[in-house]
């Protein structure tokens, strides 16, 4: 009974091997793990769904399913209104108020990170074929705050707005004033408010207030402006929504401190989607005679 066994064994061998040597078999193979780009996918933070990077770019950093805007970074805003080329003014400008502990560490960290020196980008470009000058905060930068080199930058933005008689428009988004710089950076809300009041006496300033505009911005330049815009559903006010309640003892509606509470309270002027954004600021820059 064995040597049949044997027999079959040693034939079935045989026929591997023929197999082998004629190639016909499929070779198992290992089976390879396909590598999916970590960047090709994300998430929207409003409505949890899968949306591919690609498509969100092509709608303007817009969830297509939810409508929620996602924070833009100053270049992707400049790029998205201006026509092409601008000149980025005021880089560079030194800091001097470094004292308080791992504040030049943070600030290095935060340069590294967005390759941005500040908290602010300001650009002198063209808007639909009108010169313009604008001011972009980042929300990336320490949270978009407010320390003396980004008040001096919406100051000297304020100042050549005047001078120059061009129209100014500026993108905020900021958690408040830098605690870093204690009451220096509280004393930018004084001084920036002064020169947006010198160029309103004359010029045009439009605020575009975008998620989140809060604390000493919202307190300053970010409420100040001749026409004031917001983006759907960005978060402004002034301190947290859990202070004010804890300070007033009262609780506060669910859609507190978001734009459209905003307009219908009359702060702010109209909600404008982002793909409505360049033609309405174009519109109304052209209404106020800038061509
Ligand atoms: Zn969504």
């Amino acid at each position: 009974m064995q040597s049949v066994f044997d027999k079959r064994k040693e034939e079935l061998n045989e026929f591997n091997e023929a197999l082998d040597k004629l190639n016909i078999r499929k070779k198992e193979e290992p089976t390879q793990k396909k590598e999916v780009p970590d960047d090709l996918m994300t998430k929207c933070n409003k409505c949890s769904r899968l949306i591919i990077k690609e498509d969100l770019l092509a709608d303007l950093n817009v969830c297509p399913f939810c409508n929620n805007h996602f924070r833009l970074t100053p270049k992707e805003r400049l790029e998205q209104v201006l026509d092409g080329d601008y000149e980025v003014l005021f880089d560079n400008l030194d800091e001097k108020h470094l004292d308080f502990p791992d504040y030049k560490e943070k600030l290095d960290e935060a340069r590294k990170q967005t390759s941005s020196d500040e908290s602010i980008v300001c650009a002198k470009g063209k808007l639909d074929g009108i010169n313009v000058l604008v001011g972009v905060m980042n929300s990336y930068f320490m949270m978009g705050s407010m320390g003396s080199v980004c008040g001096e930058k919406v100051t000297l933005l304020a100042e050549k707005a005047y001078c120059e008689n061009l129209p100014l428009i500026i993108f905020t988004c900021s958690g408040g004033a830098r605690m870093q710089e204690g009451i220096i950076s509280l004393m930018q809300m004084a001084k920036t408010s002064a020169a947006i009041a010198k160029l309103r006496e004359e010029g045009l300033y439009i605020a575009v207030l975008t998620d989140p505009t809060t604390g000493g911005v919202s307190a300053s330049f970010a409420s100040l402006a001749d026409i004031t815009l917001a983006e759907p559903n960005a978060l402004i006010g002034f301190a947290g929504k859990r202070v004010i309640e804890r300070t007033i003892k009262e609780t506060l509606p669910k859609e507190f401190q978001t734009a459209e509470f905003n307009l219908e309270k009359g702060y702010i002027d109209r909600i404008v989607d982002r793909k409505e954004m360049k033609s309405t600021l174009a519109l109304l820059l052209r209404l106020h005679r800038y061509n």
